[in-house]
């Protein structure tokens, strides 16, 4: 099979028919070369810089009962917290202090973070840093709520579409959820001026090359700003718990292709791939990725963000340890820079 030679057409047209995607997505035989011809493009576009965000995960408190994820309500094991807003903003301190001008909330879809406490927290963090954008990742919700966080001073929001095929989707989610509503709230936030991210699981349950495909179709749909993926990784008190993690090297694979495919983007190297292999943040890097999202939380509550098994709280995965993770993506060859890190499109 001629690899180099499909994906020089997709590096020139940033698009490839279907039974070649596949074909990128499921051979071993293109690691190599993919993730040569992502970091051409990578390095064209952003040369060596990486951007990092200071990730705040705020609460993981979650109404929702999403079948892979191990905050999901019915898991009466996790143990539940909540931050305050002064929690909060100490996060955003700390993070200051540590050079981060990107501040992301993330949380479980928890009723307690109304849009009155979710505006004052927003608009708290917009005044006390002007120069940090401020990255909302806190679920589904109307297009009214969206945009009184983007006029409280949010710029981007991160929302994964985890699949975009229905059947595929409901057998990921219970029936209170949809891929409709979870696409219709995307093009509500790109509509308000958000910078938007989307992205999907790796060999999540039941997953085919074909759902892949149309995910990989329906980010072109969305043009979004940031893709966010990582595998899949199980989690033993949820309905998944007896399927297998998700592959490392496709995972890689997906993120030398989005970025073959959207050279602009903003791909964060995520924490699942730093925890299915000790190395994973790097080599996601080097296929790709310019974004990385160390844990700004409070110390007592990282182990409790528990969204999949053995989820990395290690030192370099801690924002503290920032100059440890300055020397992890140089041995990748790459440079960690202070800046708020917009897209380039
Ligand atoms: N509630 C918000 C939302 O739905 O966008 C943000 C938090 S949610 C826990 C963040 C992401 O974690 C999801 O988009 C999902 O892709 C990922 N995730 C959850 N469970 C996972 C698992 N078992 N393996 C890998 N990723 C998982």
């Amino acid at each position: 099979m001629d690899f180099l030679n499909i994906i020089n057409r997709l590096k020139l047209n940033r698009d490839l028919p279907d039974e070649d995607l596949k074909l990128l997505i499921d051979s071993a035989e293109a690691n190599e070369l993919l993730a040569s011809a992502a970091d051409e493009i990578r390095r064209k576009n952003y040369a060596d810089e990486v951007y990092i965000r200071g990730l705040v995960e705020f609460s993981n408190i979650c109404k929702n009962n999403c079948y892979y994820c191990g905050i999901r309500c019915s898991n009466a094991k996790a143990v539940r917290y909540r931050l305050s807003k002064e929690d909060i903003l100490d996060c955003c301190s700390e993070g200051y202090e540590l050079g981060f001008r990107t501040f992301v909330l993330q949380g479980g879809e928890d009723p307690h973070f109304t849009d009155e406490v979710m505006c004052d927290i927003i608009s708290s963090i917009r005044n006390l840093y002007p120069d940090c954008a401020i990255t909302l990742s806190v679920g589904e919700r109307s297009k009214e709520s969206y945009q009184a966080y983007f006029n409280a001073g949010a710029n981007r929001f991160l929302l994964r579409h985890e699949t975009a095929t229905d059947d595929h989707y409901s057998r990921l989610h219970p029936d209170d959820l949809s891929l409709v509503n979870r696409k219709k709230c995307l093009f509500h936030l790109k509509e308000i001026g958000f910078q938007v991210g989307s992205g999907f699981m790796v060999d999540s349950p039941y997953q085919t090359t074909e759902n892949l495909v149309a995910d990989l179709r329906f980010l072109q749909e969305l043009q979004p700003d940031m893709i966010g993926i990582g595998p899949f990784i199980r989690h033993e008190d949820t309905p998944f718990a007896n399927f297998e993690s998700g592959s490392l090297y496709k995972t890689l694979r997906l993120v030398s292709i989005l970025r073959l495919m959207f050279p602009y983007a903003l791909i964060p190297s995520t924490t699942a791939l730093g925890t299915i292999h000790s190395q994973g943040r790097e080599m996601g890097l080097r296929a790709g990725a310019n974004v990385v999202m160390p844990n700004l939380s409070p110390k007592r509550v990282r182990e409790l963000y528990m969204l999949y098994d053995n989820k990395i709280s290690t030192d370099e995965e801690a924002a503290e340890s920032v100059e440890k993770l300055k020397k992890k993506v140089e041995s990748a060859g790459y440079r960690v820079v202070t800046a708020r890190g917009d897209v380039k499109k």
